[in-house]
């Protein structure tokens, strides 16, 4: 079989329409060409290929929902989907770049921003000759980004912006930032905030042992100078950020799936290979439990993703629906990859496999974007009308 073959038990490929397929098969194309040859290399130096940014352009991944006429994709949500499913199985750091450009930069700006911002960056950042990044996370605030303390304040034709984000994806290498900051009255808004504007400092976080293929920084704000027409007219309040956040976890869903295929199908083929005791170690009851129970989990993963995507593109799809898809599907993710990694015996631990770079890049996949806890008290609060985590 193909090496990127990906289990299909209930034939969902039968509830895809063609576009569907043909948007998968290119960006799996893609993946096995441009990304599967580097990304272990560029992991292990703990290293960003900037190089596939114009290249993710090219493919469309960037602003794949975004209409047309902004220089984006103009397609569904389920296409956006399988291709996030599709570049996570090359690796979660690359998937993050994307999730970053397309849902938590280019989606707030055609959301939130004036018809003049969308047809200044859309079309570029669709190209991916501009880097986009998001600044929620702070220092002090991370869970209750509602606190964040990064704020601006009103001159004659500028805003004054002072404070500091941490934790972001994109930050050291990106040219824009998506900026949550509050104005004078308290209130959260959103700015457009070039990196290279005087009194940004941006800062790499290093020795990352999780997402090395991902460049994470912080950014730091010294009475920066941003013009009036920066500010996302339409963003208001954390609600707005939380909407560009379900769009991303939307993303993290599928592509954590998309590892978990990944995982299933190296596994699956190691342990039909390999030979203990003269007999492919397939042959044994543990290793067939093991492929079963991976199976069974995302073949359910794949069936939330299919109906939340059907959900999404009725703009149906709650916030509590997204949360319990993206903390089911990493959670699979991080289980399929620890069965897969036990599979494969030593040789689960060495990069000429993926496992381990997958295993270890679901730690932080199952931290940013909400962590699993806050996900489950997201549930919590949905199913008893009482917020716990307040
Ligand atoms: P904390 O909020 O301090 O949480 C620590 C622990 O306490 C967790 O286990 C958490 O579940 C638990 N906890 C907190 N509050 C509660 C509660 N009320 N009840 C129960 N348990 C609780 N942010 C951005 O804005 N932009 C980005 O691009 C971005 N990229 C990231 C990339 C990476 C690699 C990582 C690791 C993070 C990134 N983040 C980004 C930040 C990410 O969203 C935060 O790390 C996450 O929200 C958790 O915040 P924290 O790390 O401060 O942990």
């Amino acid at each position: 079989t193909d090496l990127f073959d990906a289990p299909d038990f209930y034939c969902l490929d039968d509830l895809l329409t063609a576009e569907h397929k043909l948007v998968r098969s290119a960006v799996r194309d893609f993946v096995k060409r441009e990304m599967t040859p580097i990304v272990e290399e560029y992991a292990q130096r703990c290293e960003f290929p900037r190089q596939l940014v114009p290249k993710f352009g090219q493919i469309g991944v960037f602003g794949a929902t975004i209409p047309v006429e902004y220089g984006g994709g103009g397609l569904d949500q389920i296409s956006y989907g399988l291709m996030t499913q599709e570049i996570e199985r090359g690796d979660s750091g690359m998937r993050s770049c994307v999730s970053v450009q397309s849902s938590l930069v280019m989606y707030p700006i055609w959301a939130f921003g004036s018809e003049d911002q969308k047809r200044r960056y859309l079309p570029d950042l669709a190209k991916g000759k501009l880097l986009g990044c998001f600044g929620l996370t702070e220092p002090n605030h991370g869970s209750d980004p509602g606190s964040l303390e990064t704020n601006f304040i009103e001159r004659s034709d500028y805003y004054v912006l002072n404070g500091s984000k941490l934790w972001i994806t994109n930050a050291p290498l990106a040219d824009i930032a998506i900026i949550w900051a509050r104005n004078e009255q308290g209130k959260i808004r959103a700015l457009i905030v070039p990196c290279d504007s005087d009194g940004v400092t941006v800062g790499d976080i290093p020795n990352k042992w999780s997402l090395r293929a991902s460049s994470t920084g912080q950014l730091s704000f010294q009475d920066v100078r941003v013009p009036k027409e920066n500010l996302l007219p339409e963003a208001y309040g954390l609600k707005s950020a939380l909407r560009c956040l379900d769009q991303a976890r939307y993303g993290i869903a599928w592509g954590s799936l998309g590892v978990a295929m990944e995982c299933y199908e190296v596994a699956r083929r190691y342990a039909l290979e390999r030979v203990q005791f003269r007999k492919p170690i397939a042959s044994f009851q543990l290793v067939q439990k093991k492929l079963a129970e991976m199976l069974t989990d995302i073949t359910q993963a794949q069936l939330l993703c299919w109906r939340l995507g059907t959900l999404k593109n009725e703009d149906k799809a709650t916030t509590a629906q997204i949360s319990m898809a993206k903390r089911n599907n990493v959670e699979i993710a991080q289980r399929v990859a620890r069965e897969a990694r036990q599979i494969l015996g030593g040789m689960g631990i060495v990069g000429d496999y993926p496992i381990m770079r997958h295993l270890m890049n679901l730690e932080s996949v199952s931290t940013y974007e909400g962590t699993h806890d806050i996900h489950l008290l997201i549930l919590g609060s949905e199913i008893t009308g009482i917020p716990a985590y307040k």
